[in-house]
């Protein structure tokens, strides 16, 4: 899923995104009134996913707050991925993982919405660097592994305040969430 300029899209395992309607549920999300204290424009070429963190851990000062990041502009590379929709009895994220569909996308104009958290937050979410692509005509994207791209305007919106809402059904009330599998979703984001 990818949240952008108040509309919220579905990327299925055909790539494509599907603008969705508000009745529709996910088991997850990450959401934010998107307001960016900063605007950074990077002109330099970047090669791939961990100098792109390179970059951008040197604009986020603090480690122990939240980020919220939009990067905006043209990528000369984006892989993305999917995961298909799941059936009951739902496995494990980390089996369902196995099954994602990859995408690449060349010389692409769009954008990469997501979030920076701190360690802290490990079992809640996801530790670091988070982020969804979308094109600029919203019509492909998903969750990005790897990227590379330049003329880059990065915006950062640094957040304090945390807001956990938890589902209120019977599934999630019998749900063993202990002991914590602390590989798998490391494995997951690989
Ligand atoms: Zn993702």
């Amino acid at each position: 899923m990818i949240g952008i300029g108040g509309r919220f899209y579905q990327i299925k395992t055909d790539g494509k995104a599907y603008l969705i309607d508000d009745t529709m549920k996910t088991p997850f999300a990450e959401v934010i009134f998107f307001n960016p204290d900063t605007t950074e424009k990077i002109k330099d070429s970047i090669e791939n996913y961990d100098q792109l963190k390179s970059y951008l851990n040197r604009l986020l000062p603090n480690k122990n707050v939240f980020y919220a990041i939009e990067i905006e502009g043209t990528f000369s590379y984006v892989k993305t991925r999917s995961v298909p929709g799941q059936h009951k009895p739902c496995p494990p994220l980390v089996k369902v993982a196995k099954n994602q569909i990859a995408f690449e996308f060349h010389q692409v104009k769009g954008t990469m919405v997501g979030f920076w958290c701190p360690a802290y937050v490990k079992g809640i979410n996801v530790p670091g660097y988070h982020f969804h692509f979308i094109t600029t005509d919203r019509k492909a994207g998903g969750h990005v592994p790897a990227c590379s791209m330049q003329d880059i305007s990065v915006k950062i919106d640094p957040i304090s305040a945390f807001y956990m809402i938890l589902p209120k059904s019977r599934a999630f009330d019998k749900a063993n969430l202990t002991p914590p599998k602390p590989n798998e979703l490391e494995k997951v984001e690989k």
